[in-house]
């Protein structure tokens, strides 16, 4: 399971999240839902510590930090953490000079040193599950967004993250792309893999996950099943902010 207990972060003067304690279970899917700017990619990011908590706590399975203002957080631990996490963009990132199949081996090959066989083999595998095996030798600026998030999903998966941390992964794809990303996604959850993901795309949080966070001014506002945020928003401010989403 992961944990983040007490997340602060600031960008100079601007205090972007204030004490934000998150629990997601092993198996369970978690929606992070926000106005733009309330933190959420912020949030993703100290999870994979691509920004650096100034106070607070986390955990991913057997591996846990905390964060001080001023203590430098331990290398070797910081880099255990970052490998139990899969990120995927909303842009999806994929490296342009290098083949489906190729991007999705990265990984495997350079930080866990397959050999190229079989690491190939586990990424044709994994394009199997995202419906991708026929693109494998194609570049990634020949396929549509969706075919391209699809990949991004896999690339994420290969080195077997604890976690799959996806930030907005249908906001940049048109409702028909969206679709088949949000398949993929559905299809993981299904298989019980732990995802926190930052998404206002309604269909997508409600059709995948099981727990809802909802972010405002820096805290959480509510959390709770998917079902009661959703259906039954405790907070005002939870109701205006679902009235919002499409
Ligand atoms: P969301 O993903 O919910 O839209 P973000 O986490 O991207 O929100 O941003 C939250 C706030 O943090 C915004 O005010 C944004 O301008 C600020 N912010 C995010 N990243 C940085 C950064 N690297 N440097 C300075 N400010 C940042
Ligand atoms: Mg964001």
């Amino acid at each position: 399971m992961i944990a983040l207990e007490n997340i602060e972060k600031s960008f100079g003067d601007n205090p972007v999240l204030k004490g934000v304690s998150v629990v997601v279970p092993e198996g369970n899917v978690t929606a992070l839902i926000g106005a733009s700017g309330s933190g959420k990619s912020t949030l993703l990011r100290c999870v994979n510590l691509l920004e650096i908590p100034q106070a607070g706590r986390v955990s991913i399975d057997d591996t846990s930090i905390s964060f001080t203002p001023d203590g430098k957080p331990d290398r070797t631990a910081m880099l255990a953490l970052r490998r139990k996490t899969g990120m995927v963009f909303q842009n999806f990132q994929l490296f342009p000079h290098r083949t489906v199949v190729e991007n999705v081996m990265e990984a495997l090959v350079t930080v866990k040193k397959w050999p190229r066989d079989k690491a190939r083999q586990r990424a044709l595998e994994l394009l199997d599950k995202v419906g991708m095996t026929a693109k494998a030798d194609a570049w990634p600026a020949s396929l549509s967004g969706g075919q391209q998030q699809r990949v991004a999903i896999a690339r994420a998966l290969a080195p077997s993250p604890k976690v799959l941390l996806c930030d907005e992964p249908t906001s940049a794809l048109d409702p028909q792309l969206a679709v088949e990303v949000v398949e993929v996604l559905a299809q993981l959850a299904r298989e019980g893999t732990t995802m926190l993901m930052a998404t206002h795309d309604l269909r997508l949080a409600s059709t995948i996950a099981s727990n809802v966070v909802y972010l405002d001014g820096g805290h959480v506002v509510e959390a709770g099943p998917a079902r009661q945020v959703f259906g039954a928003p405790a907070d005002p401010r939870t109701r205006t902010f679902i009235s919002t989403l499409t």
